[in-house]
């Protein structure tokens, strides 16, 4: 599914297992858009130093520094405004609440499907994209 506000943006997959890479990846695979795969947090931002990316997927559990910890980073020493989306998997009573307060914008939980990945994504974008204008 190609999507206008999708193509050329460089959107990085934070996402620790496998078969979710894979999912995630696909649903991208005619959108137009650019993915890069971090395995866990200290991968994202390490890419993040060498990449200019327009958003950013972010699972919540992984090894070595988790996207609570990532996104903490992002925001708070970073300084970066780029849209977070968080994936979690099913409804973790308060997860919402905590992903926003630490800074994300958007969250999705697992398992969802490409309209709805696209409909979050579309939705922080064009946020961000009315602030910067
Ligand atoms: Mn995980």
């Amino acid at each position: 599914m190609t999507n206008e506000l999708l193509i050329g943006k460089n959107i990085l997959i934070v996402e620790d297992n496998a078969i979710n890479q894979m999912l995630v990846k696909y649903a991208f695979a005619k959108s137009g858009a650019n993915t890069i795969v971090a395995e866990n947090g200290s991968q994202a931002l390490e890419l993040m130093n060498q990449n200019k990316f327009d958003a950013i997927l972010m699972d919540i559990y992984m090894p070595e520094l988790d996207g609570y910890q990532t996104t903490d980073i992002i925001r708070n020493q970073l300084h970066s405004s780029i849209p977070i989306i968080a994936m979690t998997a099913l409804a973790m009573k308060g997860e919402e609440e905590k992903c926003l307060a630490l800074g994300m914008n958007g969250y999705i939980s697992k398992p969802f499907s490409s309209e709805t990945l696209f409909q979050e994504i579309k939705r922080v974008l064009e946020f961000t994209e009315a602030i910067a204008s």
